[in-house]
């Protein structure tokens, strides 16, 4: 075994770094990684302890540079630092019945949409496969071993809601998806993608062979307001994206969700609710309201609470499914949204 994390490999090829080894070590250690991780080398009880020590230090392709919780223990953020120096970040979210791991796709993001901490710190590089399904191993891992207080011990949910955009990272996305649906033995409807509007990337994950949620992060029923938000809208417009969401759900039969941030005076009048519900109900979308998270280089701010129940009204009236997400983390900066490390000290 060299130094390179198992996890940065195809979990079809661990064979190569087990030379020599039975094939019954090979299906064990994939086993340890894949289905039941755990967080030491130590813990994999059935491989021999040399196999065990010459893992040790490389089982995860980064470090845990940062653990914070809050939420009563029931919410967890990660800051994981991979040996070049890339941040990833993941959040997990413990609720009596579920347990849902918010994970990154890219270190930092180029999309720059106006009010994402991320979007304001730039674009670092793609994260790899083996990456991005290793935060999910690791919160499975955590949740088994060591656990959260009333919540279930192992994970139900993952949703790429993290830093990054999913579908600008498609090729590593999807082998993620792949190693977590048919590796990790995890539920594809257990899993939403939630993009800015990558429009080849909706049509490209439509084709796969996951029932994988869609998430679109729309926050604009109209073009200009949209583009102002979200600039990537300029090269996907409204109707574009409308479009290819249609067709995703009717493809896969799973409701797309839409994703609105609520930005006082900007984005949460009436006007702009009945427009937001003239798309949800041409696709059948549920739509799911947040309060915007300040962030550090943004002006803008979280719509009042009386704003949001009543935006959320005109959308009821309207006939569209409506829920106001509740924030978990803001005061450890893992709210959606406050993602932002970067390698070095940007902070
Ligand atoms: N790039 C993907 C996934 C990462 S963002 C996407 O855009 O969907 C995850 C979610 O957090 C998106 O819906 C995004 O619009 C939302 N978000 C970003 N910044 C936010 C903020 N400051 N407050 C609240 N939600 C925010």
């Amino acid at each position: 075994m060299n130094s390179r994390s198992p996890y940065l490999r195809p979990p079809e090829e661990l064979g190569s770094i087990l030379e020599g080894e039975p094939s019954y070590r090979v299906d064990q250690l994939r086993e340890w990684l894949y289905e039941h991780p755990v967080l030491r080398p130590d813990d994999m009880t059935n491989l021999p302890t040399e196999l065990r020590e010459s893992i040790e230090g490389s089982l995860w392709p980064f470090e845990v540079e940062m653990e914070q919780s809050s939420d009563n223990g029931t919410t967890r953020k990660w800051l994981f630092r991979a040996p070049d120096g890339a941040a990833i970040e993941a959040v997990l979210m413990g609720y009596p019945r579920r347990a849902t791991l918010c994970i990154s796709s890219q270190a930092g993001c180029a999309l720059a949409c106006t009010f994402c901490a991320t979007g304001q710190f730039g674009f670092e590089r793609h994260l790899e496969a083996g990456e991005i399904v290793a935060q999910v191993a690791y919160a499975k891992a955590f949740l088994a071993q060591i656990g959260m207080p009333d919540v279930p011990d192992r994970l139900t949910n993952v949703v790429f809601m993290g830093m990054g955009e999913p579908l600008a990272n498609y090729e590593r996305v999807r082998e993620s998806l792949r190693r977590m649906v048919e590796i990790m033995g995890m539920s594809a409807r257990s899993i939403t993608v939630s993009t800015v509007g990558i429009v080849p990337g909706i049509r490209r994950l439509a084709a796969e062979p996951w029932q994988v949620n869609l998430a679109v992060s729309l926050h604009a029923a109209d073009d200009e307001l949209r583009s102002s938000l979200v600039p990537i809208n300029k090269r996907y417009p409204i109707a574009e994206l409308e479009q290819a969401a249609r067709d995703y759900f009717e493809e896969k039969g799973r409701r797309i969700s839409i994703e609105w941030t609520m930005m006082d005076g900007v984005n949460d009048t009436d006007d702009q609710a009945r427009k937001l519900a003239d798309i949800a109900n041409r696709i059948r979308a549920h739509v799911n309201l947040i309060a915007l998270n300040p962030t550090p280089l943004s002006d803008e701010r979280p719509s009042t609470r009386l704003h949001i129940e009543e935006f959320a009204g005109v959308l009821e009236s309207h006939g569209v499914n409506v829920t106001v997400r509740d924030t978990r983390g803001r005061d450890i900066d893992a709210a959606c949204g406050q993602l932002r490390v970067m390698s070095g000290n940007q902070r």
